[in-house]
C-alpha cells in the first residue's frame, strides 16, 4: 500500500515537471520591463497626510507595537494645541517582512503600504528610512479620512465641533 502511494507521489511530481517543460517560458527583462503587481500587493511603506495637508501620524506607537520584527521606531512630540506628531519616525526596511500589520494597526491611516517594490539596495544602511523619506504629500488610499475630525475631540476643534460628534451634554441640566 505504501509502495503504491510512493509511486503515485513520484508520478505526480514528474507530471508537474513534464507539464512545465513544454510551456513557453515567461521571462521578463527587468528592469527595462516592469512587472505589474497584483492589486493587493504590499511593498514600500509610506506615511500619508490628512486632507488638510497635515501629518496623519499621531505617534501613538501602535504600528511599532504590532510590528513582529521590531523595525519601526519613533519619538512622539506634542504641539501647543495638543496635536501629537512624530518628532522622528524610522523604518528599517532591511528587517521588514511586508506583513502589513503596521498598516492594520494604525488608527489614523497614516502608515500605508504601496506596490513600490524597487527598494533593494546593497548597502543595508540605505534601507533605514527616516520620516523625510517616508512622508508623502498626499492622503494615499483614503483622501477623505481625517482622524481628528472623528477622534481628536477637543484637540484641533472645540468639543462638539467634530464630524459625527454630538454637542457636549451639560450633565447639570440632567439633574432632577
Ligand atoms: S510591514 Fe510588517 S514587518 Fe514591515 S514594518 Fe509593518 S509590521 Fe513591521
Ligand atoms: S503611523 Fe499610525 S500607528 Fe504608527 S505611530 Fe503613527 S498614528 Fe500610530
Amino acid at each position: 500500500m505504501s509502495i503504491l502511494h510512493d509511486i503515485q507521489a513520484i508520478l505526480g511530481g514528474m507530471w508537474i515537471t513534464w507539464k512545465h517543460i513544454f510551456r513557453r517560458p515567461e521571462t521578463i527583462s527587468y528592469p527595462e520591463e516592469k512587472r505589474v503587481p497584483s492589486p493587493r500587493f504590499r511593498a514600500r511603506i509610506v506615511l500619508t497626510r490628512d486632507p488638510d495637508g497635515d501629518e496623519r501620524c499621531v505617534a501613538c506607537y501602535l504600528c511599532s507595537a504590532a510590528c513582529p520584527v521590531d523595525c519601526i521606531s519613533m519619538q512622539s512630540a506634542e504641539r501647543e494645541n495638543g496635536r501629537r506628531y512624530a518628532a522622528w519616525f524610522r523604518i528599517n526596511f532591511s528587517r521588514c517582512i511586508f506583513c502589513g500589520l503596521c498598516a492594520e494597526a494604525c488608527p489614523t491611516l497614516a502608515i500605508q503600504m504601496t506596490p513600490g517594490y524597487e527598494i533593494c539596495n546593497r548597502d543595508i544602511m540605505n534601507l533605514v528610512y527616516e520620516k523625510e523619506d517616508l512622508l508623502i504629500d498626499g492622503c494615499g488610499k483614503d483622501n477623505s479620512y481625517n482622524f481628528y475630525n472623528h477622534a481628536g475631540i477637543g484637540v484641533t476643534q472645540p468639543r462638539g465641533a467634530g464630524a459625527e460628534e454630538l454637542p457636549p451634554v451639560d450633565v447639570r441640566g440632567l439633574m432632577p
